[in-house]
């Protein structure tokens, strides 16, 4: 088959069944009645490829009234039934998967081959959460006094919000919106506006499955007027937010009033730890995909690379040749290893990083300053410990190399930061892996891997990196009550 052209590539995308420009609610798909849109952008070229409603607030309080009148039905259905939904649901996202990875690599830019592993990714937390959803299970506690019967049962929380953001529009929102569903849950949820279509797509699959009206809601418009709404509101029993350390401070200051419960997956400032007696080999593979994975727009990205002096030059010199040899280009050529960041701003962000550092007496030893939407992978060698590069995220393919002498020293630097996403560290020897995976302040570690995530183990942070973990059993406690049972007279 001939290669298609990027124009091509964005008109079978677009004349896909599963493009939908309008928002969900009560299972109806809707426009704004003012007919007000949001253009969503193609990060490659620039241009806009559709339009999402502008929905007002009574619109979105819409959505809100639906998910409350769905949830006694969908509380009460038996777990089996509900994860036999989310199991159809599943295999329609993987019956789709070339359409819904298309539509991920049109709207944020991604290369093709990650939007591909996204969509894998996504689903994967589908599939876990239709199997986990009868595994909510309670306990019998033995009673302090005879007669009696102490029980707790586990009951869905109610009606929940989940916001997203748009550097994974398919799997962060499969990653709540499964275990709220699975657990019993009602979901109003808020996409990116950079990147609504993904979520629009799995709505209409998850429709095609068959839930309820009502259960799965999909809202666009102002996120100012959303959260302000969502917050307030007494019958949002949770929010679930992926984003800014900044909103997610606002989000939870905001929710104050009306006691929610919530979870966070906020900002990483990861550091990657090598020391002297890492394998070569592997310490380069895990700079590499620790790093350069989803163009570096990743929270768990590596954002600091520090490199222990005896292995550094070697380390340097290897990492170099790696990233010279990835290819820049559109992200829906098959050999694109990174293509065009989010918006301009971003690769304004990494050019200030680079900009700074160099300034610093960092080299450039791979890679250039980006333009437009464009960042080319690059490396820098000799870093300052306090360039800006190590206390922003730098959130784009661009990598520091800072050099370390002394293991305390390494941890201290690990964590000397308010956020603790995710950590890698690469090494040979037993008691450095235990010592430092111990004493490094991050919500997980990665050892001789920049490769962590899966649906089957817990994902978040610690410190203002946030709250709450997504993936594994304790994802669907996040959408759980716990009830207590005292009864007497036995
Ligand atoms: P963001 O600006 O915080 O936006 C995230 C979401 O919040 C978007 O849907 C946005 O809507 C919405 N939002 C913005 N202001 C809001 C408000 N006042 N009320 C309610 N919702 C509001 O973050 P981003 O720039 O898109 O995402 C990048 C950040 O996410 C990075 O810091 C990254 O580390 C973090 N992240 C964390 C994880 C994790 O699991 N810890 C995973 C991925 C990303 P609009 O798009 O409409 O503005």
């Amino acid at each position: 088959m001939a290669t298609q052209t990027h124009a091509e590539n964005v008109d079978t995308v677009r004349t896909s069944p599963l493009f939908r420009q309008q928002a969900l609610i009560d299972g109806r798909w809707r426009a704004a009645a003012s007919g007000r849109t949001i253009a969503v952008d193609d990060p490659f070229t620039g241009e806009t490829i559709g339009t999402i409603p502008d929905l007002d607030r009574q619109e979105a309080q819409g959505a809100i009234d639906a998910a409350t009148r769905a949830f006694p039905d969908w509380a009460r259905r038996p777990a089996a039934e509900r994860g036999a939904l989310l199991a159809r649901w599943h295999g329609l996202i993987v019956d789709n998967r070339e359409t819904l990875a298309r539509l991920i690599t049109l709207e944020n830019g991604k290369p093709i081959r990650e939007a591909r592993a996204e969509i894998d990714y996504g689903a994967s937390f589908v599939k876990f959460f239709a199997e986990e959803a009868t595994r909510a299970l309670g306990e019998t506690i033995p009673p302090p006094a005879p007669g009696r019967l102490l029980r707790v049962e586990r009951e869905p929380i109610g009606v929940c919000v989940a916001i997203t953001p748009w550097n994974f529009p398919n799997a962060m929102l499969t990653r709540k919106l499964a275990p709220a569903l699975a657990a019993g849950c009602t979901m109003v949820a808020k996409p990116a506006s950079q990147t609504p279509l993904s979520a629009l797509a799995l709505a209409a699959l998850a429709q095609e499955a068959g839930f309820p009206e009502g259960t799965v809601n999909v809202i666009t418009g102002k996120a100012s007027m959303i959260g302000e709404l969502v917050t307030s509101s007494d019958v949002v029993r949770k929010i679930s937010f992926t984003g800014s350390t900044e909103i997610g401070a606002w989000l939870m200051q905001a929710s104050g009033a009306t006691i929610k419960r919530m979870s966070l997956e906020l900002g990483g400032n990861a550091p990657l730890l090598i020391f002297d007696d890492a394998d070569l080999e592997t310490a380069v593979e895990t700079a590499m995909i620790a790093k350069f994975r989803n163009c570096g727009q990743s929270c768990i990205a590596a954002n600091r690379i520090y490199v222990q002096a005896g292995i550094h030059d070697r380390f340097v010199a290897a990492f170099a040749a790696r990233v010279r040899a990835l290819k820049l280009g559109d992200g829906f050529d098959e050999d694109t290893d990174i293509s065009a960041l989010i918006d301009e701003a971003a690769v304004t962000k990494v050019n200030e990083h680079l900009d700074e550092a160099i300034a610093g007496g960092a080299t450039l030893l791979a890679g250039e300053r980006g333009s437009g939407r464009m960042m080319p992978p690059s490396l820098l060698s000799g870093v300052r410990q306090d360039a800006l590069l190590t206390r922003e995220e730098t959130f784009g393919p661009l990598a520091p190399v800072i050099r370390f002498e002394r293991y305390e020293e390494a941890i201290a630097l690990a964590n000397a930061t308010p956020f603790g996403l995710a950590s890698y560290l690469c090494s040979t020897d037993p008691q450095t892996i235990a010592r430092a995976s111990r004493y490094i302040e991050s919500g997980m570690v990665g050892i001789n891997t920049g490769l962590i995530s899966n649906a089957a183990a817990p994902f978040g942070g610690v410190k203002q990196s946030g709250l709450g973990r997504e993936g594994s059993h304790h994802g669907l406690e996040e959408y759980l009550n716990i009830k207590y049972l005292c009864q007497a007279g036995l």
